[in-house]
């Protein structure tokens, strides 16, 4: 496949816990540019705009509460087939369900404390970047 971006978020519950660096680390490694990345908080209005997907599910207060709780580093990142292999190596959402290996498995707390984001699709993926960063952000 060709160069492809996604987007990414390391939340909170990870910034608090001191493993931001070890996760830039984890996603250097598997082969992608770090295209864009800052630091940020989030209010919970704005944390409800990027989920806006989830609005009708039960944790939908949760989480975005959790989004806006810390600070976060929002980045873009590039490589062959991206968006996939982003979710592969983050792991399974919930991290009792996450492979051996995976930043979730090694970082997350709980299903809702996380430890990362990762677009999944195109379209959001699109969506996500733009979100967060202007177009002459990203070169
Ligand atoms: P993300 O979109 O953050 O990369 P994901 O794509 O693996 O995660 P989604 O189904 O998109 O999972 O859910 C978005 C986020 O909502 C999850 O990362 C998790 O923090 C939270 N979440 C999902 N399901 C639950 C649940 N059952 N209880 C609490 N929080 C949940
Ligand atoms: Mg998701």
């Amino acid at each position: 496949m060709m160069s492809q971006r996604t987007f990414s978020i390391v939340k909170p519950d990870a910034v608090r816990n001191g493993h931001t660096g070890a996760i830039l680390a984890e996603i250097e490694k598997a082969g992608f540019k770090i295209v864009a990345i800052k630091k940020m908080s989030l209010s919970v209005e704005q944390a409800e705009g990027f989920y806006h997907v989830h609005a009708e599910r039960p944790f939908f207060g949760e989480l975005t509460k959790f989004m806006a709780s810390g600070p976060i580093f929002p980045m873009v990142l590039e490589k062959d087939n991206a968006i996939a292999d982003l979710r592969k190596v983050m792991g399974a959402t919930n991290p009792a369900n996450a492979e051996e290996g995976t930043i979730r498995k090694k970082f997350a707390t709980s299903i809702g404390e996380n430890a990362i984001h990762g677009s999944d699709a195109e379209d959001t993926a699109a969506f996500e970047i733009g979100y967060f960063f202007a177009g002459y952000e990203l070169k």
